[in-house]
């Protein structure tokens, strides 16, 4: 009996005990929560988190190099640009300027880019490259100038046919029109013209136009120093004939001669030479023969080798057809393209 008791008033012991252990147990379940969860439920309620907002990861440093951009990459770039040939000048500098421009759109030109100007990271990687590509244009580091004859309104005003010259004569002319559907010279001067760009810029020439429409007011001596200023290697004036007898058709290629031609009259007609040899190959025009002339305003002021290319007569209604087309008009900045760089590459 006694035994028992002893049992049972231990099981009573053991049970308080238990009773008294769960009891925090219970009280923790239900009492600080709040206090404990209440800044991770709510971290703007906690001056601590605005003050410190979680770092942003930190991105890779943009490479792009750009026109304005002025670095130790644009340096660098400069100089892999010129290693490999697209980029022609006196001294690398951390400046990225037109020149710079320039030669990254010539190297993705020839690499087959979309040409921006602007080396981000996929033009830079293929600059870098171990196997990057070295230039092959023909026309790299030279300077071209296009003066389309004419424009949509002549001037009749007078100027100075030479310096220090008494005769005068327009400023600049209207040109010849097209004999069976009135197509202005002007047009097709400059719609040759504009080709005959694209096609030296994608040789790598620098080119250097009087105008890029026809809506413009600029006399033949404004042409000639238009060129001067810019020193170009060689200007082209365009032009079309229009001639009294309908049945006279061809090219022709004029040339400067005279006083006013002193300096550069050799380097006129060698290149003179060579354009107009490669323009009739390339568009099979009959050949008027290459002209001398010391009576041209856009000559006598021009102090860089020049010559003037007479595409054609636009006073044969045949040829007027051929001037006047897309294709004959490509045919013809070709052979002008050929001719400037097999000159400039002899
Ligand atoms: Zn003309």
């Amino acid at each position: 009996m006694r035994r028992i008791w002893i049992i049972l008033i231990c099981m009573i012991l053991c049970l308080g005990t238990a009773a008294c252990a769960a009891e925090p147990e219970e009280a923790a379940a239900g009492w600080p929560e709040p206090i404990q969860e209440e800044p991770a439920a709510s971290p703007a309620a906690t001056p601590a988190s605005t003050q410190s907002p979680a770092p942003v990861p930190t991105p890779t440093p943009d490479p792009t190099l750009k026109s304005g951009v002025e670095s130790e990459a644009v340096k660098a770039l400069q100089q892999r640009l010129g290693e490999l040939g697209y980029l022609d000048i006196d001294e690398y500098t951390t400046k990225f300027g037109p020149a710079t421009e320039r030669a990254v759109r010539l190297f993705q030109r020839q690499n087959g880019l979309a040409e921006d100007g602007v080396a981000g990271e996929d033009t830079l990687a293929r600059i870098y490259a171990d196997d990057a590509k070295e230039c092959t244009l023909p026309l790299l580091g030279v300077k071209i100038g296009l003066d389309p004859g004419h424009q949509r309104k002549g001037n009749s005003e007078q100027e100075a046919v030479a310096p220090g010259s008494s005769v005068t004569k327009n400023k600049v002319t209207s040109g010849a029109d097209g004999r069976n559907t009135g197509t202005p010279e002007y047009q097709v001067n400059l719609d040759v013209a504009l080709k005959l760009r694209d096609l030296l810029e994608e040789n790598g020439a620098e080119v250097v136009m009087t105008h890029e429409t026809a809506d413009v007011d600029i006399s033949n001596q404004e042409r000639a120093k238009i060129m001067n200023d810019a020193g170009v290697d060689l200007a082209l004036r365009l032009h079309c004939d229009g001639v009294d007898d309908s049945s006279v058709s061809g090219a022709m290629m004029l040339i400067p001669a005279g006083e006013h031609a002193e300096g550069f009259e050799q380097q006129s007609r060698a290149a003179g030479e060579a354009v107009f040899a490669a323009y009739l190959e390339a568009t099979g025009a009959r050949d008027r023969g290459i002209i001398a002339r010391d009576d041209q305003t856009g000559f006598n002021w021009s102090t860089v080798p020049i010559c003037n290319i007479e595409m054609g007569c636009l006073s044969n209604g045949d040829e007027e057809a051929l001037l006047i087309s897309d294709e004959y008009q490509n045919r013809c900045a070709q052979g002008l393209l050929n001719g400037i760089a097999g000159y400039f590459t002899n």
